[in-house]
């Protein structure tokens, strides 16, 4: 038996220990967490929707209407009517013949993945994928192949090496760089090679092209480009799961295969009324991606001019790279003193010394806060 205390001393002193720090506030800028009021730039909560009015009163409601628990799987008696409608809406959102629910973005591709690949099938992924996207690789028993990040000329190799099925799996916008995968070259060589293309779209989603359908729209790809859209409902829409959006026969294949969407309870139904809600403020709001652009220009710029080592990102993800863990670490604790909570990404999160501040923008954010951020960066990166 393994002695885990030791294990975890050495993880302390390596920088890399995880805790949890408890909010006392909903989602939004300003937070009391861990008992301080903190200026938060750590969600992806990019539209401000997590806390909306109208998306918390479509919650309320359905609640009282068809209760809380589905009680059952969506294959058994747990499918519900709102459940039905927000599958329709998505699939005309994104302007696919269907949509599908998952309870998460990790169970949806989990479940893509192991319903087209196994044994003798090779999967195909950017090194920097989401970590779930690599897990329902190795879970689906197909060979995986990872190449360097947005490196298509490597992607193009493997692909003539590749045996059986092959599905090539990419993040749209990367969770950790913010920047976005070349979808159109992906979508050329999986053409000419008859492979899937599959794009995780879960920050690209309701954040980048017309009305925030996505990165796969912003790129003006569709279904016949990237037959398989996966993005999940957590993030820009502020409340929870996930869908697969494609043609007929693929939803088909996942309703009778993918594992984690047959075994397993149907989300609470107000979470999908919730989520109608939520869309419907997405596309109908632009002023909500028009007000991330004016801040992720003003952090850029502002940074530029402090010489902060700003990353190549145009979306509401921007990193600032630190190298080791422990000066992530101090990064992070100067920002804190001065009352501004940012995440600092470490291995295995991210690469061994690609060590970051991960700086997340919200619609919700106001100009003078972030003008303190910046402020409080150029103290960080100066002392530490
Ligand atoms: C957050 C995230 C997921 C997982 O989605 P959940 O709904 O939080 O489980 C999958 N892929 C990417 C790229 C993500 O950022």
């Amino acid at each position: 038996m393994r002695d885990l205390g030791a294990a975890l001393d050495k993880r302390r002193e390596a920088g890399l220990y995880r805790r949890r720090r408890v909010a006392d506030s909903r989602q939004q800028p300003e937070m009391v967490v861990d008992g301080e009021r903190l200026l938060c730039f750590t969600s992806n909560d990019y539209l401000g929707l997590a806390a909306h009015p109208g998306v918390i009163e479509a919650f309320r409601r359905a609640a009282t209407e068809w209760g809380v628990g589905a009680g059952a799987a969506h294959l058994v008696n747990g499918h519900m009517r709102v459940h039905h409608a927000l599958e329709e809406a998505l699939a005309d959102f994104t302007g696919r013949p269907r949509a599908l629910l998952f309870s998460t973005g990790y169970m949806a591709n989990l479940g893509v993945v192991g319903a087209l690949c196994g044994r003798g099938d090779t999967v195909l992924q950017d090194r920097l994928n989401h970590a779930s996207l690599l897990d329902a690789a190795r879970l689906s028993g197909a060979r995986l192949k990872r190449h360097a990040h947005r490196d298509m000329a490597a992607l193009e190799r493997q692909l003539a090496d590749a045996e059986g099925e092959c599905l090539i799996a990419s993040d749209g916008v990367f969770s950790m760089d913010g920047d976005v995968a070349p979808l159109a070259e992906m979508a050329a060589l999986a053409r000419t090679s008859a492979a899937w293309l599959m794009v995780d779209d879960a920050h690209g989603f309701g954040v980048l092209g017309p009305q925030g359908r996505g990165s796969v729209a912003a790129a003006g790809l569709g279904v016949d480009d990237v037959p398989i859209l996966m993005a999940t409902l957590g993030k820009a829409l502020g409340v929870a799961g996930a869908f697969v959006a494609a043609d007929e026969a693929l939803i088909e294949t996942l309703i009778q295969r993918a594992r984690t969407y047959i075994y397993t309870t149907a989300q609470p139904p107000a979470l999908a009324a919730a989520t109608l809600a939520a869309l419907k403020v997405a596309r109908n709001e632009d002023w909500r991606r028009e007000r991330l652009r004016e801040l992720v220009a003003r952090f850029r710029a502002g940074a530029g001019q402090l010489g902060l080592p700003l990353m190549d990102s145009a979306t509401p993800i921007q990193p600032l790279i630190a190298g080791g863990a422990e000066r992530a670490m101090r990064w992070s604790e100067s920002l804190r003193r001065r009352g501004i909570l940012v995440g600092a990404m470490r291995p295995p999160t991210v690469a061994e010394g690609s060590a970051r501040l991960r700086v997340t923008f919200s619609a919700m954010h106001r100009e003078d806060q972030v003008d303190r951020l910046l402020d409080a960066l150029a103290e960080a990166v100066r002392c530490a």
